[in-house]
Protein backbone atom coordinates (compact mmCIF):
# COMPACT_ATOMS: atom_id res chain seq x y z
CA UNK A 1 0.00 0.00 0.00
CA UNK A 2 1.33 3.59 -0.58
CA UNK A 3 0.13 7.03 0.26
CA UNK A 4 -0.16 8.47 -3.10
CA UNK A 5 -0.88 12.63 -3.35
CA UNK A 6 -3.05 13.33 -6.51
CA UNK A 7 -3.63 16.84 -7.32
CA UNK A 8 -6.35 17.89 -9.80
CA UNK A 9 -9.67 16.56 -9.71
CA UNK A 10 -11.03 17.06 -12.94
CA UNK A 11 -11.80 14.44 -15.42
CA UNK A 12 -8.35 12.29 -15.07
CA UNK A 13 -7.11 13.11 -10.91
CA UNK A 14 -10.91 11.72 -9.87
CA UNK A 15 -9.94 8.64 -12.45
CA UNK A 16 -6.63 8.26 -10.97
CA UNK A 17 -7.93 9.11 -7.35
CA UNK A 18 -10.32 6.39 -7.54
CA UNK A 19 -8.67 3.94 -9.39
CA UNK A 20 -5.48 3.95 -7.05
CA UNK A 21 -8.23 3.56 -4.03
CA UNK A 22 -10.00 0.53 -5.51
CA UNK A 23 -6.51 -0.93 -5.41
CA UNK A 24 -5.97 -0.74 -1.63
CA UNK A 25 -3.76 2.63 -1.51
CA UNK A 26 -4.51 5.86 0.27
CA UNK A 27 -5.33 9.07 -1.49
CA UNK A 28 -4.51 12.84 -0.85
CA UNK A 29 -6.26 14.46 -3.57
CA UNK A 30 -6.05 18.34 -3.55
CA UNK A 31 -7.49 20.88 -6.15
CA UNK A 32 -7.55 24.39 -6.34
CA UNK A 33 -11.29 24.46 -6.43
CA UNK A 34 -13.88 23.19 -3.68
CA UNK A 35 -16.31 22.51 -6.56
CA UNK A 36 -14.34 20.35 -8.53
CA UNK A 37 -13.40 18.34 -5.32
CA UNK A 38 -16.88 17.52 -4.56
CA UNK A 39 -18.16 16.59 -8.07
CA UNK A 40 -14.71 14.31 -8.19
CA UNK A 41 -16.08 12.40 -4.88
CA UNK A 42 -19.59 12.50 -5.90
CA UNK A 43 -18.52 11.40 -9.40
CA UNK A 44 -16.14 8.63 -7.70
CA UNK A 45 -19.42 7.44 -5.47
CA UNK A 46 -21.82 6.97 -8.69
CA UNK A 47 -18.94 4.87 -10.60
CA UNK A 48 -18.37 2.79 -7.74
CA UNK A 49 -21.85 2.01 -7.14
CA UNK A 50 -22.91 1.56 -10.83
CA UNK A 51 -19.73 -0.35 -11.33
CA UNK A 52 -21.44 -3.77 -11.22
CA UNK A 53 -24.95 -2.71 -13.41
CA UNK A 54 -22.24 -1.69 -16.34
CA UNK A 55 -20.70 -4.89 -15.97
CA UNK A 56 -17.69 -3.95 -13.87
CA UNK A 57 -16.52 -5.64 -10.37
CA UNK A 58 -18.60 -4.90 -7.16
CA UNK A 59 -16.71 -1.84 -5.68
CA UNK A 60 -17.22 -0.92 -1.63
CA UNK A 61 -18.18 2.72 -2.70
CA UNK A 62 -17.85 3.41 1.02
CA UNK A 63 -14.39 1.73 1.58
CA UNK A 64 -13.20 3.62 -1.43
CA UNK A 65 -14.16 6.51 -0.36
CA UNK A 66 -12.46 6.13 2.97
CA UNK A 67 -9.43 6.26 1.48
CA UNK A 68 -9.11 9.18 0.02
CA UNK A 69 -9.21 12.40 2.11
CA UNK A 70 -9.75 15.74 0.02
CA UNK A 71 -8.62 19.45 0.45
CA UNK A 72 -7.66 22.88 -1.27
CA UNK A 73 -4.80 22.79 0.90
CA UNK A 74 -1.06 21.04 -0.70
CA UNK A 75 -0.14 20.60 2.74
CA UNK A 76 -2.32 17.90 2.51
CA UNK A 77 0.47 16.19 0.16
CA UNK A 78 3.53 16.58 2.59
CA UNK A 79 3.53 13.27 3.74
CA UNK A 80 2.81 11.81 0.44
CA UNK A 81 5.36 8.96 -0.99
CA UNK A 82 4.14 9.46 -4.73
CA UNK A 83 2.37 12.62 -6.13
CA UNK A 84 0.41 12.41 -9.18
CA UNK A 85 -0.16 15.66 -11.10
CA UNK A 86 -3.17 16.25 -13.05
CA UNK A 87 -4.43 20.08 -13.18
CA UNK A 88 -4.96 21.96 -16.51
CA UNK A 89 -2.50 21.73 -19.16
CA UNK A 90 -1.28 24.51 -19.34
CA UNK A 91 2.57 25.79 -18.91
CA UNK A 92 2.32 28.73 -16.37
CA UNK A 93 -0.08 26.92 -14.32
CA UNK A 94 2.00 23.54 -14.07
CA UNK A 95 5.43 25.90 -13.66
CA UNK A 96 4.02 27.51 -10.48
CA UNK A 97 2.71 24.27 -8.78
CA UNK A 98 5.49 22.82 -9.26
CA UNK A 99 7.56 25.15 -7.73
CA UNK A 100 5.21 25.28 -4.82
CA UNK A 101 4.82 21.24 -4.82
CA UNK A 102 8.09 21.06 -4.56
CA UNK A 103 8.76 22.85 -1.58
CA UNK A 104 5.74 20.95 0.12
CA UNK A 105 6.48 17.26 -1.04
CA UNK A 106 9.24 15.13 1.47
CA UNK A 107 12.26 15.16 -0.64
CA UNK A 108 12.21 11.65 -1.28
CA UNK A 109 8.85 11.31 -2.67
CA UNK A 110 8.43 10.45 -6.38
CA UNK A 111 6.48 12.86 -8.73
CA UNK A 112 4.52 11.85 -11.85
CA UNK A 113 3.43 14.31 -14.25
CA UNK A 114 -0.04 13.24 -16.13
CA UNK A 115 -0.06 15.60 -19.15
CA UNK A 116 -1.09 14.75 -22.51
CA UNK A 117 1.26 16.22 -24.17
CA UNK A 118 4.73 18.84 -22.35
CA UNK A 119 8.35 17.16 -22.01
CA UNK A 120 9.03 14.98 -19.09
CA UNK A 121 12.22 16.78 -19.06
CA UNK A 122 10.97 20.25 -18.68
CA UNK A 123 8.44 19.65 -15.98
CA UNK A 124 11.01 17.86 -14.09
CA UNK A 125 14.00 20.85 -14.38
CA UNK A 126 11.23 22.79 -11.83
CA UNK A 127 12.22 20.67 -9.02
CA UNK A 128 15.11 19.73 -7.29
CA UNK A 129 14.31 16.11 -7.98
CA UNK A 130 14.71 15.59 -11.76
CA UNK A 131 15.58 11.82 -10.74
CA UNK A 132 12.56 11.11 -9.30
CA UNK A 133 10.38 12.31 -11.82
CA UNK A 134 8.50 10.48 -14.03
CA UNK A 135 5.51 10.80 -16.37
CA UNK A 136 2.95 8.82 -16.88
CA UNK A 137 -0.12 9.40 -19.88
CA UNK A 138 -2.95 7.85 -18.14
CA UNK A 139 -5.80 7.34 -20.39
CA UNK A 140 -9.42 8.21 -20.16
CA UNK A 141 -11.59 6.85 -18.15
CA UNK A 142 -8.76 6.10 -15.83
CA UNK A 143 -10.02 3.27 -14.12
CA UNK A 144 -11.79 1.45 -17.25
CA UNK A 145 -8.14 1.80 -19.42
CA UNK A 146 -5.84 -0.92 -19.38
CA UNK A 147 -2.79 0.60 -20.44
CA UNK A 148 -0.48 3.78 -20.31
CA UNK A 149 2.53 5.44 -21.92
CA UNK A 150 5.58 5.55 -19.53
CA UNK A 151 8.09 8.40 -20.29
CA UNK A 152 11.19 9.13 -17.85
CA UNK A 153 12.68 12.45 -18.11
CA UNK A 154 16.30 12.71 -19.00
CA UNK A 155 17.65 12.62 -15.23
CA UNK A 156 14.50 10.32 -14.23
CA UNK A 157 16.26 6.92 -12.24
CA UNK A 158 15.76 3.32 -12.44
CA UNK A 159 14.77 2.90 -9.05
CA UNK A 160 11.86 6.30 -9.71
CA UNK A 161 11.27 4.57 -12.94
CA UNK A 162 10.81 1.29 -10.78
CA UNK A 163 8.42 2.64 -8.38
CA UNK A 164 5.83 3.77 -10.24
CA UNK A 165 6.19 0.72 -12.77
CA UNK A 166 5.18 -1.12 -9.80
CA UNK A 167 2.38 1.09 -8.61
CA UNK A 168 0.92 1.15 -12.04
CA UNK A 169 1.05 -2.58 -11.94
CA UNK A 170 -1.03 -2.65 -8.72
CA UNK A 171 -3.94 -0.94 -10.01
CA UNK A 172 -4.17 -3.07 -13.16
CA UNK A 173 -2.04 -1.18 -15.69
CA UNK A 174 0.21 -2.02 -18.01
CA UNK A 175 2.94 0.39 -18.89
CA UNK A 176 4.05 0.88 -22.43
CA UNK A 177 7.84 2.48 -22.46
CA UNK A 178 8.04 5.52 -24.75
CA UNK A 179 10.85 8.48 -25.05
CA UNK A 180 10.58 11.90 -23.78
CA UNK A 181 9.23 14.00 -26.85
CA UNK A 182 6.34 16.20 -26.85
CA UNK A 183 2.75 14.25 -27.13
CA UNK A 184 4.63 11.43 -26.67
CA UNK A 185 3.34 9.05 -29.15
CA UNK A 186 -0.30 8.88 -28.73
CA UNK A 187 -0.81 12.91 -28.61
CA UNK A 188 1.58 13.48 -31.60
CA UNK A 189 -1.22 11.82 -33.40
CA UNK A 190 -4.32 11.90 -31.97
CA UNK A 191 -4.38 15.47 -31.60
CA UNK A 192 -3.22 16.07 -34.85
CA UNK A 193 -6.45 13.79 -36.01
CA UNK A 194 -8.97 15.75 -33.85
CA UNK A 195 -7.95 19.49 -34.39
CA UNK A 196 -8.04 17.85 -38.32
CA UNK A 197 -11.47 16.65 -37.50
CA UNK A 198 -12.96 20.34 -36.02
CA UNK A 199 -11.51 22.05 -39.31
CA UNK A 200 -13.81 19.55 -41.18
CA UNK A 201 -16.59 21.16 -39.12
CA UNK A 202 -15.50 24.46 -38.80
CA UNK A 203 -14.73 24.50 -42.95
CA UNK A 204 -18.54 23.12 -43.44
CA UNK A 205 -17.34 20.19 -44.96
CA UNK A 206 -19.33 17.76 -42.58
CA UNK A 207 -20.99 18.15 -39.59
CA UNK A 208 -19.76 16.81 -36.19
CA UNK A 209 -22.37 13.56 -36.54
CA UNK A 210 -20.71 12.79 -40.06
CA UNK A 211 -17.70 13.15 -38.97
CA UNK A 212 -17.96 10.84 -36.47
CA UNK A 213 -19.68 8.31 -38.92
CA UNK A 214 -17.05 7.89 -41.37
CA UNK A 215 -14.39 6.90 -38.46
CA UNK A 216 -17.25 4.48 -37.06
CA UNK A 217 -18.56 2.76 -39.93
CA UNK A 218 -16.13 2.70 -42.46
CA UNK A 219 -12.63 2.13 -40.07
CA UNK A 220 -14.51 0.43 -37.61
CA UNK A 221 -13.27 3.02 -34.79
CA UNK A 222 -15.50 2.51 -31.48
CA UNK A 223 -15.17 6.55 -31.45
CA UNK A 224 -14.71 9.13 -33.52
CA UNK A 225 -12.03 11.66 -33.15
CA UNK A 226 -15.34 14.08 -32.03
CA UNK A 227 -16.60 12.12 -29.84
CA UNK A 228 -12.80 11.62 -28.22
CA UNK A 229 -12.65 15.09 -27.83
CA UNK A 230 -15.96 15.72 -25.94
CA UNK A 231 -14.62 12.70 -23.89
CA UNK A 232 -11.49 14.34 -23.42
CA UNK A 233 -12.25 17.86 -23.07
CA UNK A 234 -12.21 20.45 -26.61
CA UNK A 235 -10.46 22.86 -24.05
CA UNK A 236 -7.78 20.12 -22.81
CA UNK A 237 -7.59 19.31 -26.71
CA UNK A 238 -6.81 23.41 -27.48
CA UNK A 239 -4.33 23.40 -24.82
CA UNK A 240 -2.46 20.39 -25.79
CA UNK A 241 -2.31 21.25 -29.47
CA UNK A 242 -1.17 24.78 -28.52
CA UNK A 243 1.65 22.97 -26.54
CA UNK A 244 2.53 20.82 -29.90
CA UNK A 245 1.98 23.93 -31.94
CA UNK A 246 4.78 26.14 -29.70
CA UNK A 247 6.70 23.43 -29.25
CA UNK A 248 7.48 22.05 -32.77
CA UNK A 249 7.32 25.29 -34.28
CA UNK A 250 5.20 23.97 -37.05
CA UNK A 251 2.37 24.91 -39.13
CA UNK A 252 1.10 21.54 -38.90
CA UNK A 253 -0.08 21.75 -35.58
CA UNK A 254 -1.79 25.53 -35.88
CA UNK A 255 -5.09 25.18 -32.98
CA UNK A 256 -8.68 25.21 -35.07
CA UNK A 257 -10.04 28.30 -34.73
CA UNK A 258 -13.53 26.50 -33.90
CA UNK A 259 -11.32 24.61 -30.79
CA UNK A 260 -10.88 28.54 -29.45
CA UNK A 261 -14.23 29.38 -29.87
CA UNK A 262 -16.14 26.37 -27.97
CA UNK A 263 -13.36 26.59 -25.12
CA UNK A 264 -13.93 30.18 -24.81
CA UNK A 265 -18.28 29.60 -25.38
CA UNK A 266 -17.54 26.71 -22.06
CA UNK A 267 -18.42 24.26 -24.40
CA UNK A 268 -16.03 21.74 -23.33
CA UNK A 269 -17.84 18.12 -24.07
CA UNK A 270 -19.12 15.83 -21.25
CA UNK A 271 -17.69 17.71 -18.40
CA UNK A 272 -19.73 20.80 -18.60
CA UNK A 273 -22.57 18.80 -20.46
CA UNK A 274 -21.82 20.20 -23.84
CA UNK A 275 -19.49 19.99 -26.74
CA UNK A 276 -19.78 19.02 -30.14
CA UNK A 277 -22.52 17.35 -28.58
CA UNK A 278 -24.92 18.03 -26.01
CA UNK A 279 -25.09 16.05 -22.79
CA UNK A 280 -27.07 15.41 -19.85
CA UNK A 281 -31.60 14.95 -19.59
CA UNK A 282 -32.27 17.27 -22.32
CA UNK A 283 -29.79 16.11 -25.10
CA UNK A 284 -32.29 13.67 -26.83
CA UNK A 285 -34.39 17.21 -27.87
CA UNK A 286 -30.99 19.05 -28.41
CA UNK A 287 -29.96 16.35 -30.74
CA UNK A 288 -33.17 16.76 -32.94
CA UNK A 289 -32.03 16.48 -36.60
CA UNK A 290 -31.87 19.58 -38.51
CA UNK A 291 -33.36 20.43 -41.79
CA UNK A 292 -31.24 19.10 -44.25
CA UNK A 293 -28.97 16.52 -43.17
CA UNK A 294 -29.16 16.23 -39.02
CA UNK A 295 -26.06 17.98 -37.91
CA UNK A 296 -25.96 17.15 -34.33
CA UNK A 297 -24.38 20.91 -33.04
CA UNK A 298 -25.63 24.30 -34.39
CA UNK A 299 -21.65 25.16 -33.42
CA UNK A 300 -20.64 28.39 -35.63
CA UNK A 301 -18.23 27.50 -38.69
CA UNK A 302 -16.44 31.06 -39.02
P1 LIG B 1 -9.67 19.12 -16.15
O1 LIG B 1 -9.85 20.44 -16.76
O2 LIG B 1 -10.82 18.17 -16.13
O3 LIG B 1 -9.18 19.26 -14.62
C1 LIG B 1 -8.09 20.05 -14.26
C2 LIG B 1 -8.21 20.34 -12.77
O4 LIG B 1 -7.00 20.97 -12.32
C3 LIG B 1 -9.35 21.30 -12.43
O5 LIG B 1 -10.22 20.71 -11.47
C4 LIG B 1 -8.65 22.53 -11.87
O6 LIG B 1 -9.38 23.17 -10.84
C5 LIG B 1 -7.37 21.91 -11.33
N1 LIG B 1 -6.27 22.86 -11.17
C6 LIG B 1 -5.81 23.78 -12.05
N2 LIG B 1 -4.76 24.44 -11.53
C7 LIG B 1 -4.54 23.92 -10.29
C8 LIG B 1 -3.59 24.18 -9.26
N3 LIG B 1 -2.65 25.10 -9.40
N4 LIG B 1 -3.68 23.46 -8.11
C9 LIG B 1 -4.62 22.52 -7.93
N5 LIG B 1 -5.56 22.21 -8.89
C10 LIG B 1 -5.50 22.91 -10.05
O7 LIG B 1 -8.42 18.47 -16.91
P2 LIG B 1 -8.10 16.90 -17.10
O8 LIG B 1 -8.76 16.43 -18.34
O9 LIG B 1 -8.32 16.19 -15.82
O10 LIG B 1 -6.54 16.98 -17.44
C11 LIG B 1 -5.55 17.03 -16.42
C12 LIG B 1 -4.20 16.71 -17.03
O11 LIG B 1 -4.22 15.39 -17.59
C13 LIG B 1 -3.83 17.66 -18.18
O12 LIG B 1 -2.46 17.88 -18.18
C14 LIG B 1 -4.26 16.87 -19.41
O13 LIG B 1 -3.54 17.25 -20.55
C15 LIG B 1 -3.88 15.45 -18.96
N6 LIG B 1 -4.62 14.37 -19.64
C16 LIG B 1 -5.92 14.51 -19.94
C17 LIG B 1 -6.60 13.46 -20.56
C18 LIG B 1 -8.07 13.54 -20.88
O14 LIG B 1 -8.57 12.67 -21.60
N7 LIG B 1 -8.81 14.53 -20.37
C19 LIG B 1 -5.91 12.25 -20.83
C20 LIG B 1 -4.57 12.15 -20.47
C21 LIG B 1 -3.93 13.22 -19.88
Amino acid sequence: MTHVGVVGAGVMGAGVAQNLAHSGHTVALVDRDSDAIKQALSGIETNCRMSRLLGGPEIDAEEVLGRIRADTDLLLLEDAEVVIENITENWQLKRALYLELDAVVRLDAVFVANTSAIPITRLASLTRRPRQFVGVHFMNPVPMKPAVELIPGHHTSPEALETVRELLGSMGKKAIDVNDACGFVSNRVLMLTVNEAAYLVHEGVADAKTVDEVFRSCFGHPMGPLETADLIGVDTILYSIEVLHEHFADSKYRPCPLLKHMTDAGLHGRKSGEGFYPYGPSATERTAPAAGGGAVRSVPVN
